[in-house]
């Protein structure tokens, strides 16, 4: 059982009785069987566009990078171009967007890029920026998931090291109406709730099995929200000045401003940040159960799982 010469007991430290159930012992047989190759970029790709948040013009490059390298932003516009590196322990700031920063360098807003990076299974690549922000493009990741596979995807010479997780992750917000679960499991899955006190809103509840098929069809698309009275108080924080009607939608209390892709798209959404926030913890196999989960949770979870897989390699 144990002949692969790839197995590692600190990297998959099976306990005695999770290797009794049955999702354990499939993990297991697959994840010491049937190694995937690190992947990075074939060519290199720019797109252009405005941030979200920030509303300021920007290119964005997409680039090769060597094996190990993992994902590395590059800030063009600053002397030197400084790197930050897209893994969890980088994560400074959750407010409406997900923020990285580096030696006092930011790049924020990364979630909808790190969603298609993470599906199309980027392990190594170099995103240059000449502004702090990516472009929001349609307020969603179809168009990342399109530019990533225009510029095509190689196998590297090295392994991946994938994360198989071998308990229960867990993060409650402070009064435990929000929380958000990773469980061990055999591919990628995630579930959510959205709760919206808004009676247009409500409750949304979508289940996936993250696939490239899936996500572009169904997950990808699926744009962020706000509320028509939020929008003024956003834009008074300097946040939501690159929003417009196409990129995100909208909504007040006689309906929706914009004509929905999905009914219930909100989820759709929430679930694609999910995707991109827990792959700064790396491509961690599990089940995510998460209800009314945000940026905060979200991230504290790829917190905990990158702070227990972080000085294992290959
Ligand atoms: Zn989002």
């Amino acid at each position: 059982m144990f002949k692969n010469k790839n197995f590692d007991k600190k990297f998959f430290p099976l306990s005695t009785s999770l290797m009794n159930s049955d999702i354990m012992r499939k993990i297991f047989v697959k994840g010491s069987g049937e190694l995937q190759k690190q992947q990075t970029l074939k060519s290199s790709a720019e797109i252009f566009g405005k941030g979200l948040h920030s509303g300021v013009d920007v290119r964005l490059k997409i680039k090769p990078a060597e094996v190990d390298s993992g994902i590395i932003f590059l800030r063009k516009d600053l002397s030197d171009s400084p790197k930050i590196h897209a893994s969890a322990d980088k994560v400074t700031s959750v407010l409406r967007a997900t923020t990285l920063e580096e030696n006092g360098v930011k790049v924020f807003t990364v979630e909808h890029l790190m969603s298609a990076l993470n599906v199309c299974g980027i392990d190594n690549a170099e995103i240059e920026l000449d502004a702090e922000e990516p472009p929001v493009l349609n307020g969603n990741s179809i168009d990342f998931f399109k530019f990533i596979k225009s510029a095509g995807i190689v196998e590297q010479s090295k392994e991946r090291r994938e994360i198989c997780i071998n308990k229960i992750y867990r993060v409650d917000s402070d009064d435990r109406k929000k929380f958000i679960i990773a469980l061990p499991y055999d591919g990628f899955r995630v579930s959510f709730t959205s709760i919206n006190p808004h009676k247009i809103v409500g409750i949304q509840y979508a289940d996936f099995e993250i696939t490239e098929e899936i996500y572009e069809k169904e997950i990808a698309p699926a744009r962020t929200i706000a509320y028509e009275k939020e929008v003024a108080a956003l834009r008074e924080m300097g946040l939501g000045l690159g929003g417009t009607i196409e990129n995100v939608i909208v909504y007040n209390d006689e309906g929706w401003l914009n004509k929905l892709i999905y009914p219930d798209e909100l989820v759709r959404h929430k679930i694609l940040d999910v995707i991109g926030d827990i792959r700064l913890a790396g491509f961690v196999k599990c089940h995510i159960i998460a209800s009314a989960s945000g940026h905060a949770l979200n991230t504290q979870l790829a917190k905990k799982i990158y702070s227990d897989f972080k000085g294992i390699k290959n």
